[in-house]
């Protein structure tokens, strides 16, 4: 970092009060073929990356914080062993001060998260799990080049509720090349039957990079249909549609994600992660260049106008929405749009095109 970003970065924290802590373990088994998700696959840098990790929080413990949320995402988290899991709470995550209810979550992965590793999750003070299933169809993960099985998906859920994991997330897909309503209904009913706190379902989009689904787009009609279905079924069985992509059961919001699609400040820690302090965004490098300098980060200076505009952005994510304009009567009469008083917010049918009805604005 040049001395000026550094000069530019010690302003910005000298405002801040920091909530959320993101921590982004960049390690896959293999990569699925849907993923743009920043992660590789050379396990045996893992523990040189830990150590790194250890270099960056002892720096960023500096900027004024007392956290509400922690998220350890990825790539795989669950790809840690347990000592490892114990070297990241005691040298990374333990160098934070956080609040008294602090929600801290993990993503996990059906193939392998074990008995040993849950339990250590829950012991290190982990009240929230994010697994990921994407399916209950194993020719659809096969397809997707998920390495686990619709029963170990299962079996993974299961064995959290016996470790004692009371909030539970649950990652589905939907919209993806030869899935079919019924298939796709088949999943969200076995889902339901499990009853999980929280699920977020997310539209399959094509990946950028070379992969075997590149260039494969979804089916816009069918996919309307699947999200029409989720919606309904959803609340049916008392799942509050609260953002885009989430649906959770009453007191179980994701806390971590609520506090970025509010526009607050966040750290993020280890390779390719990105933080947001004030008008200041702090990118980390990809996991080669981390290794040699985890300090080696890049600053962009937001303008006023993209710091309003991001904020609008993530705010017509949520029920929340924004501030009432003239200008949005026309999807109001479309009805993409509702008005509640001096808030405008989408419908669920609006949140389906949402992107193109932002790029109206
Ligand atoms: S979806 Fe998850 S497991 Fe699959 S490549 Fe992406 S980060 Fe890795």
């Amino acid at each position: 970092m040049s001395r000026s970003a550094v000069r530019v970065r010690s302003r910005a924290f000298l405002f801040a009060m920091i909530k959320s802590l993101y921590i982004h373990i960049p390690f896959c088994k293999k990569r699925c073929f849907y993923c743009d998700f920043y992660s590789q696959t050379k396990l045996n840098l893992k523990k040189d990356y830990l150590e790194k990790l250890r270099v960056e929080a002892a720096a960023e413990k500096e900027i004024p914080h007392k956290l509400k949320s922690i998220y350890i995402g990825g790539g795989t988290p669950s790809l840690l062993t347990v000592s490892e899991i114990d070297f990241l709470f005691a040298n990374v995550i333990g160098v934070f001060r956080r609040g008294k209810k602090c929600e801290i979550t993990s993503e996990v992965n059906p193939e392998s998260a074990c008995d040993k590793k849950l339990l250590s999750l829950e012991k290190h003070g982990v009240n929230r799990l994010s697994i990921g299933f994407q399916f209950l169809d194993d020719s659809l993960l096969k397809k997707a080049g998920r390495l686990h099985t619709e029963k170990q998906a299962v079996k993974t859920f299961l064995l959290a509720r016996e470790t004692g994991f009371k909030n539970i997330n649950i990652d589905i897909i939907y919209g993806f090349p030869g899935q079919s309503l019924k298939s796709f209904t088949e999943t969200l009913d076995k889902i339901i039957s499990l009853k999980p706190e929280h699920i977020s379902a997310y539209l399959y989009s094509p990946p950028e990079r070379k992969s075997p689904l590149r260039g494969k787009v979804p089916d816009e009609n069918l996919s309307f249909k699947m999200y029409r279905h989720l919606c309904e079924k959803l609340k049916k069985n008392d799942f509050i549609h609260y953002e885009i992509s989430n649906f959770a059961r009453k007191n179980f919001y994701s806390e971590h994600n609520l506090n970025y699609w509010k526009g607050n400040d966040y750290i993020g820690l280890g390779a390719g992660a990105v933080s947001t302090v004030g008008n200041i965004r702090i990118k980390n490098p990809e996991i080669e260049k981390y290794l040699k300098n985890p300090a080696g980060k890049k600053i962009e200076i937001l303008s006023a106008e993209r710091k309003v505009f991001e904020k609008f952005f993530l705010n017509m994510r949520t029920k929340k929405g924004v501030s009432y304009r003239k200008k949005y009567e026309k999807f109001i009469k479309s009805g993409f749009l509702k008005r509640r008083g001096s808030k405008v917010f989408f419908s669920e049918n609006g949140w389906f095109v949402s992107n193109s009805v932002i790029a109206e604005f």
